[in-house]
């Protein structure tokens, strides 16, 4: 169960849509952001957040998803430079305090440190499950 009640979800794709609809479950307070507006068929019936479609690279747009009041932000599309720069505005022009965001490059994790934003990299958490896998099997077999 997570502590933070107001989460704004960046990205209703695969990974944002399964964040949305979890912690929606687990009642929070979501709203979830994505400039395509198809991409919230992805929310399940039970979903009781807020839509709102728009890039989130935007302000306004930001505003409108009243992240002034979210205690947490979750940066979910799949391009890094979206990411960062959301992330980036929701710590430093929002104070959001807590800032995750999706990065695919790890050579780019220590940029995101710099703002004081946490960072989930698949590429690694893949290379590290692929990798367990291998040791697995070599277990297996000796
Ligand atoms: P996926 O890679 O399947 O998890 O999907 C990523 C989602 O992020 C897609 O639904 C995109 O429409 C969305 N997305 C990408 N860039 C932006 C942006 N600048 N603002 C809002 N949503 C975006």
């Amino acid at each position: 169960m997570t502590p933070y009640r107001y989460i704004v979800i960046v990205g209703c794709g695969r990974l944002g849509s399964m964040l949305a609809n979890q912690l929606s479950r687990q009642g929070c307070s979501i709203v979830v952001v994505d400039r395509d507006e198809a991409a919230f068929r992805n929310l399940s019936t039970e979903f009781s957040g807020f839509q709102v479609t728009g890039d989130a690279a935007e302000l306004a747009v930001l505003r409108q998803a009243k992240i002034d009041q979210a205690d947490c932000l979750l940066a979910a599309t799949r391009h890094d430079n979206v990411n960062l720069m959301v992330a980036q505005v929701a710590r430093t022009v929002f104070g959001v305090p807590k800032v995750i965001a999706r990065v695919f490059d790890p050579t780019r994790e220590e940029v995101y440190r710099q703002f004081e934003i946490e960072t989930i990299c698949p590429t690694q958490l893949s290379a590290n499950a692929f990798l367990a896998a291998l040791q697995d099997q070599s277990e297996g077999t000796t």
